[in-house]
């Protein structure tokens, strides 16, 4: 009895702050108030991407520059978001704009190739060691889905593996088990594919398994199972969307050991993880993929995506072999978002990836004693530039542990972060740029100490 009164007084404490939340958000943001419901008379849900949603409504950014941005009703924000780890150097990087100043007066696309993309794909190469060719596209998501046709196409085998919990972008195969309701998706160490959204072919399943991260014994079971019907594993080095959970030590080199025993290969996707450390985090990993696939940080801030490895695999691609892979796209390899990513990836040599990997520890660290001094249980996660935080009583390892954690909460703290001035994803991921100093990660830190204050009774 007194258990239940206890958690309907706390429930009415959480609906109390919630709502003096969004009324301060409401006052603070009349005019993206105004934007968003311009918008909505013409854009589904008023934007092209669902995960950047937030209720009430998302704000509406009017500029940027360095680690900060200014919205439509003039409140200014630090980015620890940087559009979800793609802009390492924040907005507005001289470098950046300088090289796409200089190129617009010359044309944008010809539908030739251009050396701008031969350096950029030399400037990749020469950073990861496991890539001998690479081709571009528009996105993460066009990259990975090409790195699964040339998986299937060099093994002549359907079945793809993903991670539960694992992101790899907006197409069919990768809609599964991307956030599962875990009731009905099968035991822990077993998890059941499930699709994520209708819309996506009911047999697209069929061509999909998946595995928990950092289970090495689940992933053998299922290999030894199914290994000889198997393309590919993807995995992404620390599951980004999922949680920035960090692959526990040893996790993928089982992977690789395990996908050389049975014939499969094996996909790192990097599309957010090749900013933590210069050759990817494969470098720090030791493990050597046959495909990695990239994006976000290597357009400096335009519409990219990259997918490259062995040669033997890539060759697949090369138009003057017979029946070659097709892989096309009005906008792959154009000019601008290529000397955007040259001067983005020329400005990232490795002692700054460094640099913004030890803010990022800070930017973690500082979070932590935050969370203890409050008492609210929960910890940030990460590795080095990449911060995620879950209030779970449980250490976070998976998708589940991460999605056991305390959701309202989150959205709770996400808006208190907002309207003191700290842009994260509503999901709470943070991720530091070349931007900032130690200066802006401690006010970050003081000012999510406050928002911990004011929604403490809630926790
Ligand atoms: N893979 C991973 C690991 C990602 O995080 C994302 C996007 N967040 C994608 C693929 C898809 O990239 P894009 O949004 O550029 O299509």
């Amino acid at each position: 009895m007194a258990v239940q009164l206890e958690s309907t007084q706390r429930s009415a404490t959480r609906v109390g702050i919630g709502e003096e939340l969004v009324a301060e958000f409401r006052r603070r943001t009349p005019r993206s108030a105004e934007h968003f419901a311009a918008a909505r008379q013409v854009l589904p849900g008023g934007d092209t991407r669902t995960v950047a949603f937030h209720a009430p409504y998302p704000l509406s950014v009017a500029h940027g520059k360095g680690f900060r941005f200014v919205d439509v009703d003039g409140n200014e924000y630090f980015d620890f978001l940087n559009n979800y780890t793609s802009l390492i150097h924040g907005h507005a990087h001289p470098a950046v704009t300088q090289a796409v100043t200089e190129q617009l007066p010359k044309g944008t696309v010809y539908a030739t190739a251009i050396a701008a993309q031969t350096k950029l794909a030399e400037i990749l190469t020469a950073r990861v060691a496991s890539v001998d060719l690479i081709r571009f596209t528009n996105s993460g998501t066009e990259a990975t889905m090409n790195a699964v046709r040339a998986a299937r196409a060099f093994t002549g085998r359907d079945l793809i593996v993903k991670m539960e919990g694992g992101y790899h972008g907006s197409y069919d195969d990768f809609e599964v088990s991307v956030h599962p309701d875990p009731s009905i998706a099968g035991p822990d160490g077993a998890p059941r594919p499930t699709l994520d959204a209708q819309g996506v072919p009911a047999n697209t399943i069929d061509a999909v398994a998946v595995t928990p991260f950092n289970d090495i014994a689940a992933a053998e079971r299922l290999l030894d199972e199914r290994g000889d019907e198997i393309a590919a594993v993807i995995v992404e080095p620390v599951m980004g969307a999922g949680g920035m959970i960090p692959a526990e030590r040893g996790f993928l080199a089982a992977l690789r050991a395990m996908t050389v025993e049975h014939g499969i290969l094996l996909i790192l996707d990097e599309v957010m993880t090749f900013r933590l450390e210069s050759g990817g985090m494969q470098e720090h990993d030791r493990v050597r993929p046959d495909l990695t696939t990239f994006a976000k940080i290597i357009g400096g801030g335009f519409p990219v995506g990259a997918f490259g490895g062995r040669a033997e695999i890539m060759e697949q691609f090369d138009p003057a072999r017979p029946r070659p892979l097709w892989q096309s796209g009005t906008f792959n390899g154009n000019a601008v978002t290529m000397v955007a990513g040259i001067a983005a990836m020329e400005s990232y040599p490795p002692e700054e990836v460094a640099r913004i990997n030890a803010l990022g520890d800070r930017l973690r660290d500082g979070l932590n004693a935050a969370l203890t001094t409050a008492s609210i249980p929960g910890a940030a996660t990460g590795y080095g530039s990449f911060v995620g935080l879950h209030f779970a009583a449980e250490p976070v390892r998976d998708y589940r542990s991460a999605a056991r954690g305390d959701q309202t909460l989150k959205r709770m703290v996400h808006l208190g972060l907002l309207l003191e001035g700290v842009f994260c994803a509503p999901r709470l991921m943070f991720c530091t740029s070349t931007a900032m100093n130690a200066m802006v990660v401690d006010e970050a830190v003081s000012r999510f100490e406050r928002v911990l204050a004011r929604v403490q009774a809630a926790a």
